[in-house]
């Protein structure tokens, strides 16, 4: 610490040698007044007291009114309210969290289910098709094919040293838009903020990074507006290797326990770098695992509805891609613990793609190895219809984005076989839902559960009102995330999914199922992921996963203290008069 400088006055002095307390929730006390009112970290805009404006020394920077954080909010609100597209909400909701990053998280955690939508799906897909043309603030990093060799340097130009979770896509297949190269920035910002707004991790410790390889889409290569690296994208030894490097420089920058999530990877890229680095690394696919887990959740609870255990039932799944092959693993693994041998909860799940029922000896081929994991031995079957006849599941599951595939002649097959069929239509978005939450209702006479990957509205049949649930991966993957964090693990074995989803349908009421919703309202979302991070903690101690010491006895109340504080810092110490 340096000694006083005697000709500086007393305020000054208190700025040098930084007695204003340091992190997040207390405001570093080398800052000059001006930075913050500008910095989006320690701004609170109109909420200085005109006492803290005079002691800061920005006295007259700001008009004369003084306004409590709920006017703020109220009145963001109500400039959101007078905008009319969804792409203009956004674009004021980001650079607001460029100016004022608590009155942010505190204008969305004041309505979680109709921000989220804004600052994610569906409009974060909206922006990531224009981002060329909005970005405007350094938001995030980019690293480029180019920095290969270079990637720690690169990352040290992050001005945050205590960075915890990363979330990293390759732009190459953003929601179901395709390969929107460095424009897929929008997923890990947007994410990232879920990560606050629904989990209490601090912004400063979240780092959006897009990994730019290139693009292999001719608009964008052609676009004189686009930001990214025009060039196809880098495939091969090339590509493994860029990505090798920046898993390593992240860890040699950030240390072992920073989580890092990949989002948005094409298919074959994200089983491989999953399987490749998932032992070694604090790592996990939302694509694969979250969807995975928010899936099997809301299997479960189903399953209370119904009475049974998930052995008890035949799976039927379309789609063979990141989403259904995640939830067939993370079902196998259910099964088990429910006492299957691995060929016993194989038989019941079968799978379907673009060339018919996943068989062993399938003439049509296209059997990857994680496919394989789930062929059949039996006859090709070729369609969906007829793989409902000769299966019989109890379950079916669509994530194949084949909007309409579970047209009314499979929904009545369903309710022929099944007193309560169980119809999960999860792909996105909307159109290319596999049926509508009032088709299923309709074709199977109000005998189905079901839920959704896209919100549906209430639907009513026969003087019934059912109120279909949202499969939305934000359920699980900010309370994995903070529990990951809080209990230090070094790794994420897949059964911390399980854990999740176990937790999660626990958290289902029986109101909510009475309205045919198999998931909590996304109001309650904030507590859904503390109680699974409270049961990720637990976990973790228990199975020696966590590198945290001592043990909390509390877990519930650790948690609790790790999280963002959506109150502003104090500016000036209280007892510090003037
Ligand atoms: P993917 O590209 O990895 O997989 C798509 C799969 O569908 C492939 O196996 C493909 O063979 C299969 N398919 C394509 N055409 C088919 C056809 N005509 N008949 C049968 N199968 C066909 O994609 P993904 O990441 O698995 O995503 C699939 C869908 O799931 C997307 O719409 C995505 O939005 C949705 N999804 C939903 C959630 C959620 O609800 N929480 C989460 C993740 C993904």
């Amino acid at each position: 610490m340096s000694k006083p400088d005697s000709k500086l006055d007393k305020y000054a002095q208190r700025d040098r040698l930084g007695l204003w307390g340091t992190g997040d929730n207390e405001v570093v006390g080398s800052l000059s007044g001006f930075t913050r009112l500008l910095d989006k970290r320690y701004s609170k805009g109109l909420a200085f007291t005109h006492e803290e404006r005079q002691q800061l020394g920005i006295h007259g920077m700001l008009p004369y009114v003084v306004r409590e954080p709920s006017e703020q909010v109220e009145h963001c609100r109500a400039l959101l309210a007078r905008l009319e597209q969804d792409l203009d909400k956004y674009m004021y909701l980001i650079s607001l969290s460029e100016r004022n990053e608590r009155l942010f998280y505190n204008v969305l955690s004041s309505d979680i289910a109709s921000m989220m939508p804004l600052v994610y799906t569906p409009t974060v897909g909206l922006a990531c098709q224009r981002y060329s043309l909005i970005h405007q603030n350094a938001k995030g990093m980019f690293i480029s094919i180019k920095d290969k060799g270079h990637i720690y340097d690169v990352l040290k130009n992050w001005p945050e040293t205590d960075v915890r979770a990363i979330v990293v896509t390759d732009g190459e297949r953003i929601l179901g838009l395709g390969d929107l190269g460095a424009n897929g920035m929008g997923i890990p910002v947007g994410k990232l903020s879920l990560y606050t707004a629904l989990a209490g991790i601090k912004p400063s410790q979240c780092l959006p990074i897009t990994l730019d390889v290139g693009t292999n889409t001719e608009s964008l290569l052609e676009d004189p507006l686009y930001i990214g690296l025009r060039e196809r994208r880098a495939t091969g030894d090339l590509y493994d290797e860029f990505i090798d490097e920046f898993m390593h420089a992240c860890v040699r920058r950030f240390g072992q326990n920073c989580l890092i999530q990949f989002e948005d990877f094409a298919n074959a890229n994200a089983f491989r770098l999953l399987s490749k680095y998932r032992d070694s690394f604090c790592t996990f696919n939302d694509d694969i695992q979250g969807t995975a887990s928010v899936a099997v959740a809301g299997l479960l609870a189903s399953l209370k509805i119904k009475k049974t255990q998930l052995k008890d039932n035949t799976l039927l799944f379309l789609g063979a891609g990141e989403a259904a092959l995640g939830i067939a693993n993370l079902c196998l693994m259910a099964m088990k613990v429910e006492g299957l041998t691995e060929e016993e909860a194989k038989a019941r799940i079968w799978m379907v793609d673009s060339r018919g029922v996943i068989t062993r000896d399938r003439p049509k081929g296209g059997l990857t190895e994680h496919k394989l994991h789930f062929a059949q031995l039996h006859e090709p079957i070729d369609t969906l219809a007829e793989a409902v006849r000769k299966v019989r599941p109890n379950v079916l599951i669509g994530a194949a984005a084949q909007g309409g595939a579970f047209n009314q002649e499979i929904l009545e097959l369903m309710a022929d076989i099944n007193e309560t069929p169980i119809i999960f239509a999860l792909s996105n978005p909307t159109s290319k839902a596999e049926c509508t939450a009032e088709e299923a209702y309709t074709y199977t006479k109000g005998r189905c559960i079901f839920a959704s990957g896209s919100p549906f509205a209430p639907v009513t049949y026969n003087n019934k009102k059912f109120y279909p649930g949202q499969g939305n991966n934000s359920y699980i993957f900010p309370g994995v995330a903070l529990g990951v964090l809080c209990a230090g693990m070094l790794n994420i074995p897949e059964q911390v999914f399980l854990v999740a989803a176990e937790r999660l349908a626990e958290l289902v009421s029986k109101d909510d199922l009475a309205k045919g919703s198999l998931y909590p309202p996304l109001s309650s979302i904030v507590s859904c992921s503390m109680a699974i991070a409270e049961r990720i903690v637990e976990y973790a101690y228990k199975n020696g996963l966590a590198t945290v010491r001592p043990e909390p006895v509390n877990k519930l109340a650790f948690i609790k203290a790790q999280m963002y504080d959506l109150d502003y810092p104090r500016s000036v110490p209280a007892t510090y008069k003037m």
